[in-house]
């Protein structure tokens, strides 16, 4: 997989992983750890709440 298209600087967070919110919380309330996009999409998986940022596509289960 190839993926190198950084339109914002990111902390070098894998966005393949699903973060678990009560160990992850964020630092800024609301905004991706990852970029600080403020922008989420969210989903349910298996009765999990997911939360992606639009920006960098890091995940949390929150
Ligand atoms: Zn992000």
């Amino acid at each position: 997989m190839e993926e190198n298209k950084q339109k914002r600087e990111t902390k070098g967070i894998d966005t393949s992983i699903v973060y678990d919110f009560k160990e992850f919380p964020d630092e800024i309330s609301g905004r991706c750890d990852n970029c600080g996009n403020t922008l989420f999409k969210s989903s349910v998986k298996d009765f999990v709440f997911l939360r992606e940022c639009r920006e960098c596509g890091m995940k949390k289960s929150i």
